[in-house]
């Protein structure tokens, strides 16, 4: 019987996929009693999960592409190996010969046993291994549970057109996001996640279809089972008909056919019907996502996350394995211009080696993130700041320092930067000795003194993703408040406009790069408010184009001024709604 689900659809496009649900552990795992005579199957079900769990693995590593990251496949390739040990091998077969007990209940005996041992660990990064034990376990129950509940729901797929797997999970972190594009995962839905967590955002980048928020999705689905994702509406559909199959098929065509009429509009300028010309960059997470700039001919990177490089793998990568991965991306742009963040650690960030104090604060979005870490941390900063100075010999390169609250902050990572040149004059090394330092507006302390701020700087960026998180006091994170995440908010449209003319008043370029830069219902606001420089992901670059060729600046500002100076909420929605249909 078809049935629906609701969540927040955080991407685009819809697909029909086989459900693959993880994280079973958490499911209830209870202890059956098994007769000496069914000992010996048990340990054989136990054995033949183990062998599928394996074969499932090497086929995942065996797919990657040759470009993946080799700290990717040796992520990979450590669990391979776990699933080889005696302590996840052997020992819970003998638990199941002692205890007489099933097979789930013997792995999550030997689980908890080596949960316990992880805890007592001095070091707090080998405390945090634990997680891929846990993925391991996982892996091994989900084939246990497939087993016991027999309900494959191949053969009603058989004759479906499927996309490919739907990943259906409690949460995902950003690194298991990234493993997934390797993957070939044609979408996922979660229980929890808000629609600007660094998960969703991700999710778009990667053009994956997904769903964040539909509480208790894995009590309803199941393994293998045939579901539509709707990322546009965020509804889950669970078993589909024919009918509801073939609509999909006719939906994803017209999609397909959009897409294909925004490819007209690559090599168009990007100019407003009076005359103004917006620059559109992209927001990248690595060099492989350089290839979709080329693909669309944005003018640069208005945003590179460098935090991916320190993702999926047990070191931190020093200065020589940063130059080469910013260089990679520096000769992809052939001379145009690329924006460097520095490290964004901590809160919505976190990676495995458990250094990001962030990780373990009570409220990790207000504790030690992004350019706090890094200024406490120097040895973290230093080597990256020396990496990205190095490869601004080979192309225009900036630096844009995250998340700048006060100005002590500033002075500190601008000494930092003045040291890290005269470490590469002393070692012969070339850089550009103009290289622009930006800063990151998205706390509203420092869009309130972006005039202090934009003194010492050499160009602002917005990122409304935190800012939107900070003004209104809304988790990025969660989908309970994500109601009252409010990107037109008058507050957060106060803060916007008054750092863009914080900007013009000092005569330096302002940008915006969070979320909200690169959603259609947004940008004709942002021309009023006078932006003219936006970084979005690649794939939103043409449609964005689409809509600033459609419009007409001087109308967009006489609206959104009269939005700035309203007090009033409902003439301010009424407002809202007359600027998408001003040209
Ligand atoms: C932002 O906060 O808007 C932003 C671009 O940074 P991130 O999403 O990486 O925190
Ligand atoms: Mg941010």
């Amino acid at each position: 019987m078809t049935f629906a689900l609701t969540g927040i659809g955080v991407s685009r496009g819809v697909v029909a996929g086989k459900a693959h649900i993880q994280e079973a552990n958490r499911l209830e795992i209870a202890e059956l009693e098994i007769s000496a005579a069914g000992i010996d199957a048990e340990v054989a079900r136990f054995n033949s999960a183990l062998k599928k769990a394996r074969q499932q693995l090497k086929t995942i590593r065996d797919r990657i592409p040759a470009t993946t990251p080799a700290d990717i496949a040796a992520f990979i390739d450590t669990h391979l190996l776990m699933l080889e040990d005696a302590a996840l091998a052997y020992v819970p077969v003998d638990i199941i010969r002692r205890r007489h007990c099933n097979a789930e209940w013997a792995l999550k005996m030997q689980r908890d046993e080596l949960a316990a041992v992880f805890d007592e660990m001095d070091d707090p990064y080998l405390r945090t291994r634990i997680d891929d034990v846990d993925h391991v376990v996982n892996r091994i129950l989900g084939m246990l549970l497939q087993q016991q509940t027999g309900r494959s729901h191949d053969t009603e797929t058989e004759d479906v057109d499927l996309d490919g797997f739907v990943i259906v999970a409690d949460d995902l972190t950003p690194a298991d996001t990234i493993l997934m594009r390797h993957q070939g995962i044609a979408a996922f839905v979660t229980e929890h996640g808000g629609v600007n967590s660094h998960t969703a955002i991700l999710a778009r980048s990667l053009g994956i279809p997904a769903i964040v928020g539909v509480h208790h999705v894995r009590r309803y689905i199941r393994q293998n089972e045939l579901i539509v994702v709707d990322s546009e509406t965020g509804v889950v559909l669970a078993d589909p008909d024919k009918q509801m199959l073939q609509q999909i098929r006719v939906r994803q065509d017209r999609e397909r056919h959009e897409r294909d009429q925004l490819v007209r509009l690559k090599k168009q300028p990007t100019v407003t019907r009076d005359g103004h010309e917006v620059s559109l960059q992209a927001n990248i997470e690595t060099p492989e996502d350089t290839g979709a700039i080329a693909e669309v001919s944005a003018d640069g990177v208005g945003l590179y996350r460098t935090e991916m490089l320190f993702m999926n793998r047990n070191d931190w990568p020093d200065e020589e394995e940063q130059f080469h991965a910013y260089l990679k991306v520096v000769q992809a742009l052939n001379g145009a211009p690329v924006t460097i963040r520095t490290l964004d650690l901590g809160a919505d960030k976190q990676v495995d080696g458990g250094r990001a104090a962030g990780a373990i604060a009570t409220n990790p979005a207000l504790g030690l993130r992004a350019i706090r870490l890094c200024l406490k941390d120097p040895t973290l900063l230093f080597p990256q700041l020396c990496a990205i100075l190095r490869v601004s010999a080979y192309g225009p390169v900036r630096i844009m320092l995250p998340m700048l609250t006060n100005l002590h902050e500033l002075s500190q990572a601008l000494q930092l930067i003045h040291e890290a040149r005269q470490l590469l004059r002393k070692r012969g090394q070339d850089f550009d000795t103009a290289l622009p330092v930006g800063g990151m507006i998205e706390v509203p302390a420092a869009a309130l003194a972006s005039g202090l701020f934009a003194e010492h700087l050499d160009f602002l960026s917005i990122g409304t993703n935190d800012l939107i998180q900070y003004t209104l006091a809304v988790d990025r994170l969660a989908d309970d408040v994500s109601h009252l995440y409010e990107p037109l908010h008058p507050a957060v449209l106060r803060l916007i406009h008054m750092t863009v003319a914080a900007a013009a008043s000092k005569g330096i370029p302002v940008s915006m790069c969070g979320e909200m830069a690169g959603d259609a219902n947004y940008i004709p606001v942002l021309l009023g408010l006078g932006l003219r420089e936006l970084s979005m992901h690649p794939s939103l670059v043409l449609e964005a184009k689409g809509i600033i060729c459609n419009s007409n600046t001087a109308s967009l500002s006489e609206v959104v001024h009269k939005i700035l100076n309203s007090n009033c909420q409902s003439e301010i929605s009424g407002l809202i709604e007359t600027l998408s249909n001003r040209g």
